[in-house]
């Protein structure tokens, strides 16, 4: 393949700064990047409260912002299957051919390797400070997430009133409990 394409898969719930240091990084080493919205169909659960449209429109906002040519990139919403033994054909089914694969997830690691593709770990952000969990735990607190989090991520939130459907979810699961 002549084109350096390289795949990111994450569930990116919600898109925060580490993975846009990932994606603006991992730009550098390829041509063209494919971003993988994993989980695409869950939505509306404490780990998962945004749908993949929602989580679409976080990444294509913040690369719009970065300045990243929409020719070198690609978004594309990955359900979950229940085989693991084919899920790397499902991925090549969804997606332009790409060479490389960045993940630091071991379980997609090696479904990755077993099927001969290129694996390397994306740059590590720090967990102290990025991470998905903290930033949803902060969110339902009313603490500062909006230090966490690109502008363009911010901006989705309010459109879609990405807080208010969190702290619901929260509540309600605090009252069936
Ligand atoms: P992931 O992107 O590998 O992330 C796992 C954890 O590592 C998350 O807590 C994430 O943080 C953190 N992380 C990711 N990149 C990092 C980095 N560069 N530095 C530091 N920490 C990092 O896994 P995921 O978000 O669960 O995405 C993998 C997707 O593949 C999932 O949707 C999974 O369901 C799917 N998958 C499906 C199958 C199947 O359908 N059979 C099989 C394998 C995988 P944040 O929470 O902050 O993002």
């Amino acid at each position: 393949m002549t084109v350096k394409r390289g795949l990111i898969i994450g569930r990116m719930q919600p898109f925060h700064k580490g993975h846009g240091q990932v994606i603006l990084k991992t730009l550098e080493e390829v041509d063209e990047i494919i971003i993988g919205v994993g989980s695409a169909q869950i939505s509306h659960t404490l780990k998962d409260p945004f749908t993949a449209g929602e989580r679409i429109m976080m990444i294509k906002r913040f690369l719009a912002e970065e300045d990243v040519d929409p020719l070198k990139y690609y978004i594309v919403p990955m359900e979950d299957i229940e085989i693991n033994a084919i899920w790397v054909a499902h991925v090549k089914m969804m997606t332009p051919p790409f060479n490389t694969v960045y993940s630091g997830n071991s379980l997609v690691q090696r479904l990755f390797q077993e099927e001969n593709y290129e694996v390397k770990s994306p740059l590590p952000y720090s967990r102290k400070l990025l991470s998905g969990r903290e930033i949803r735990k902060r969110m339902i607190e009313n603490k500062d997430w909006q230090s966490l989090v690109p502008h363009s991520t911010i901006e989705i939130l309010k459109e879609i009133d990405g807080i208010n459907r969190i702290q619901h979810l929260s509540q309600k699961e605090q009252n069936e409990s």
